[in-house]
């Protein structure tokens, strides 16, 4: 018995191909799905996958240049401590909202895999929310005090 490559549903006997990044070329893989549904949200998942994939690296390094370059070359500008106490939760926010609009765990198809796609999408998500909170939580807190 197979299990369908979105919701993980016990029963998933038919079967679709889609071509998926991979490590640095696209290969094509057979998935199971078990509805109409779920084999759109298939394509839609290798078409967003394919599209970001490639360039995840790219990615990660420009939020890792947002998160921390930007905060702290205001400070060391204008030597106020506010931008970075304020700038990075600021970003977090953004990464959380980034998250629940585009879950970035598309990047790899080994969650995917394992979880189903689905419940991946809604993990990430998830972190999404809990990063977009705690970024608030943290502005909220440096602001009042
Ligand atoms: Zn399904």
């Amino acid at each position: 018995m197979s299990r369908c490559a979105y919701c993980k549903k016990q029963g998933a006997d038919k079967k679709t191909a889609i071509r998926l990044w991979g490590k640095d070329r696209l290969k094509t893989k057979e998935l199971d799905y078990c509805s109409d549904v779920c084999k759109q949200n298939i394509h839609y998942f290798a078409e967003f996958h394919n599209k970001y994939a490639p360039r995840f690296t790219v990615f990660v390094l420009v939020w890792l240049f947002l998160f921390l370059a930007i905060p702290f070359t205001l400070k060391a500008m204008t030597g106020n401590p506010i931008y970075v106490t304020v700038g990075s939760p600021a970003m977090m926010v953004l990464m959380g909202a980034v998250l629940i609009r585009f879950p970035i765990g598309l990047s790899t198809t080994k969650w995917a895999e394992r979880l189903g796609i689905k419940y991946t999408n809604l993990y990430f998500r998830l972190t999404g929310v809990l990063l977009l909170f705690a970024g608030i939580n943290l502005i909220w807190e440096t602001l009042v005090k």
